[in-house]
């Protein structure tokens, strides 16, 4: 086995706050040192990191915490981000290092990977350790078969997790103790700019990836016009709005606001599906959905087999009835 016994898990932020991918990391990263029998170290990357990093001590599972602090890493590049998870690889010796599969998580895995060269498997959906080796289930063919990737080698091995794929570690009131890491950024790790992130399609509009509570509606709405009453009940509940593939295809929708297996992968508490039949291909970007509520005037859909609470009737009735009701609630 390469390195120690540990896992580093390397977590995302947004200002001061961890995202919900980095508990679910955390969630894999803890099952995996238990398997090994090892700690699980946190590396937090940023410029003033300290409220992620205390907040990141707390969580469950968390025996470590390492910061890497400069004003350089205030937003992403990829190059400065290579050096740094080296760094904190140096540092911590782990026998595995796991990483949200965002676009950023997928951008500096592989260059880690390469600079050490070390294996990678990316956009993982488990992770184990069976026969003295670490193995990382990856969906294969449109997720229709899982692959075993299990690595040889010194190096540790490095892996994404793709968002949704483990359930959020606990916040907890734990007190992992937090040390800091100088690491000196060189011109050429400073060299790639980066633009400042462009707003999401639409002011205001709530990421799906960091969403409690998201409405979607699919195919059922019948016309583009009629996704106003998707937007009107998403925002009576602080939700965000998501769709299925057919609308995104159709340009009802951004892509962005797709959820499922060429979507995104989300994990809100609450996941609302108008219209929406529950093909399986929907259905993977919304495991992790902690209660769904299906509202489709048809008693067969498949989607009533994996909601929380069901509503058989007319879209159009029974979405304006809600909402009529949670205007009179919310005054
Ligand atoms: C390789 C591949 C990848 C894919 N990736 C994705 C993906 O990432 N995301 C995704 O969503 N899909 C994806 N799909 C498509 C997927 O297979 C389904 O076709 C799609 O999810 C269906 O979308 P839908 O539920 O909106 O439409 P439909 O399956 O047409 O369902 C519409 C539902 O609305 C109901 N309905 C109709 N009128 C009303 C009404 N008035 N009131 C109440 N209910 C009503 C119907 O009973 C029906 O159940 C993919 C397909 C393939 C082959």
């Amino acid at each position: 086995m390469a390195g120690g016994s540990g896992v580093l898990v390397l977590v995302e932020h947004a200002e001061g706050e961890l995202k919900p991918v980095s508990l679910e990391v955390i969630t894999a990263g803890r099952s995996l040192a238990d398997a090994m029998g090892g700690s699980v170290t946190v590396g937090v990357i940023g410029a003033g990191v300290a409220a992620p990093a205390e907040s990141v001590s707390r969580v469950v599972g968390v025996d470590a915490v390492v910061t890497v602090d400069d004003e350089h890493l205030a937003t992403y590049r990829g190059t400065a981000w290579t050096t740094v998870v080296a760094s904190l690889i140096d540092e911590v010796q782990p026998a595995a290092v796991l990483a949200p599969a965002t676009t950023s998580g997928r951008d500096y895995m592989p260059r880690v990977a390469a600079r050490l060269g070390t294996g990678h498997a990316a956009d993982a959906v488990g992770v184990a350790f069976a026969d003295g080796k670490v193995v990382a289930t990856r969906p294969m063919l449109e997720s229709r078969v899982q692959s075993a990737v299990a690595f040889e080698g010194d190096g540790p091995a490095t892996i994404s997790m793709r968002p949704g794929s483990s359930p959020r570690a606990a916040a907890g009131d734990g007190s992992a103790p937090v040390r800091a890491l100088d690491v000196d950024l060189s011109e050429a790790d400073l060299a790639l700019a980066v633009a400042p992130p462009e707003a999401p399609e639409g002011a205001g509009k709530q990421a799906l990836s960091t969403a409690e509570r998201i409405v979607a509606g699919g195919r059922g709405l019948g016309e583009p016009d009629k996704f106003a009453l998707i937007e009107e009940l998403a925002a009576e509940l602080n939700a965000a709005v998501a769709a299925t593939r057919p609308l995104s295809d159709a340009g009802w929708r951004p892509h962005s606001d797709q959820i499922g297996q060429t979507g995104a992968q989300v994990s809100p508490k609450l996941y609302i599906a108008v219209g929406i039949s529950g093909a399986v291909q929907h259905l993977v970007g919304v495991q992790n959905a902690d209660f769904i509520v299906a509202i489709n005037r048809d008693p067969n859909a498949p989607i009533f087999k994996v909601a929380s609470f069901g509503i058989v009737g007319d879209l159009f009735e029974v979405v304006p009835a809600v909402i009529a009701e949670l205007k009179a609630a919310n005054g």
